[in-house]
């Protein structure tokens, strides 16, 4: 199991981790008979991702760090080290 990524990682290859996303996503949605609405493993750091939080966030695919981070990098495009 990784670390999760500090914010400065993400920023590098933000777009490389959204495609990411966005592929876990659309792999998740061919799942059929899914035990819980969302993956069990963060698409970015592959971080376990709680069921409670599968639960509450159906479709999410990233873990509460990155999904802050995501978020964080969403509200300042182009702002990278
Ligand atoms: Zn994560």
């Amino acid at each position: 199991m990784r670390e999760p990524m500090d914010e400065g990682d993400i920023a590098q290859d933000y777009q490389t981790r959204l495609n990411a996303d966005a592929l876990a996503t659309h792999r998740h949605a061919e799942t059929p008979g899914s035990a819980f609405p969302a993956l069990p493993y963060c698409a970015w750091c592959e971080a376990e991702i709680p069921a409670a939080r599968r639960l509450a966030q159906p479709g999410t695919t990233l873990c509460v760090d990155c999904q802050a981070a995501k978020e964080r990098l969403a509200a300042r495009p182009g702002e990278e080290g």
